[in-house]
């Protein structure tokens, strides 16, 4: 039976893309092999990096002058990669807005002067601090951001205007909402939140930023190394790609990002109206910050907490409980969680509520 899974990442993936890839698992497009045992370099493979990347572009609004590559070793890999590749005078800026965000700054500090120019750690990380506040240094090669905190349930509604590139993960958020890559010099995302099996990362880089690499730069972290290879310079993570692609595909019949977000933002109001007029459950972010991806909430008690995971998984509603940094409970409802899985947990919280007042 298949469950509703509320996982942060590695997370659900939409059940028509899973029918589909099971469907053509054993044979791929009449070659007689899985796309899992394909070469790279066969000219059955090349067309899938070449279509998703398209698919990405035409999804996100990406104009020509940024590259799209697909690498590996996740989002925090690409916490080395951000400085390795930017840091050309030696120091950024970071805001630090929670778990990954603190992360790479803390990376960034290996290789430079990686400033902490804001944070929201006085609060727990329970809102994003006003963008229009803070002094960013003029010396810096970029300014990092984490545009939705995973583990903490927040999100930017305004992105800082910066003199110099503005660099995000995006990991937990990409292409659930429409974003104006234009106002940024870099993103990246692990796509195992959102968009893929884990095992990918996506870099959208602007092309004029990735040309002078730090001289130390291994070859691997070089973002220029996967934008003239066309993500082939070495044996990608094919499948990874492979379900990434027919994951965009899905995206694009669902409209594309514009209607995803709509659907992403009934999903995430109900919840929070069901939480916010709930008298057992809370949430403890600032209302206008809360993501509509990671929704963490408690009842007050470490007990029923508990109880409450035990019970949600008893009905099918699975990984559910909260990171250990906030504890209680997080339900992760990305692209790929259908209106009914909401309606599902929902349900399941009244008669939890109703049974335990
Ligand atoms: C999950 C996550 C990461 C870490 O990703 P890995 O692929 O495990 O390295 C980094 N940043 C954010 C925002 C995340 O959600």
């Amino acid at each position: 039976m298949r469950v509703y899974n509320f996982s942060a990442g590695p997370s659900m993936l939409p059940i028509e893309v899973l029918e589909e890839a099971q469907k053509e698992f054993l044979d791929f497009q009449g070659t007689g092999m899985s796309v899992t045992e394909i070469s790279h370099r066969d000219k059955a493979f090349a067309p899938i990096v070449e279509e998703a990347e398209a698919l990405m572009r035409e999804l996100m609004n990406i104009p020509d002058d940024y590259c799209v590559i697909f690498v590996q070793g996740g989002a925090s890999q690409q916490f080395a990669a951000v400085p390795l590749n930017l840091m050309h005078t030696g120091k950024a800026d970071y805001i630090v807005t929670g778990n990954f965000s603190k992360k790479a700054w803390q990376e960034g500090q290996i290789f430079g002067d990686a400033r902490k120019v804001a944070s929201s750690e006085d609060k727990n990380y329970t809102y994003i601090p006003d963008v229009d506040k803070i002094a960013f240094n003029d010396d810096s090669d970029y300014v990092h951001i984490c545009s939705n905190n995973t583990i903490f349930g927040t999100r930017y509604i305004k992105f800082p205007e910066t003199k110099k590139p503005l660099v995000c993960d995006m990991s937990s958020e990409i292409l659930s909402r429409e974003i104006d890559v234009t106002k940024f010099g870099v993103i990246y995302a692990g796509a195992q939140k959102n968009l893929a099996p884990a095992g990918v990362t996506i870099v959208i880089a602007r092309k004029d930023l990735i040309e002078n690499p730090l001289p130390g730069c291994p070859t691997m972290l070089k973002w220029k190394t996967q934008a003239d290879n066309g993500s082939l310079y070495n044996t990608p993570p094919c499948f990874s790609i492979y379900m990434a692609n027919l994951v965009l595909r899905h995206l694009k019949k669902l409209g594309g990002i514009k209607e995803i977000n709509k659907v992403n933002e009934y999903k995430a109001g109900l919840l929070y109206d069901f939480i916010d007029n709930s008298k057992l459950y809370t949430n403890s972010v600032e209302k206008k910050y809360r993501s509509i991806m990671n929704v963490p909430f408690v009842t007050g008690s470490k007990e029923l907490d508990e109880k409450f995971v035990k019970e949600a998984k008893a009905a099918g509603l699975v990984s559910i409980k909260g990171h250990r940094l906030v504890g209680g409970m997080r339900a992760s409802i990305y692209n790929a969680m259908p209106v009914e899985g909401v309606k599902a947990l929902i349900e399941f919280m009244k008669k939890f509520e109703k049974e335990n007042a």
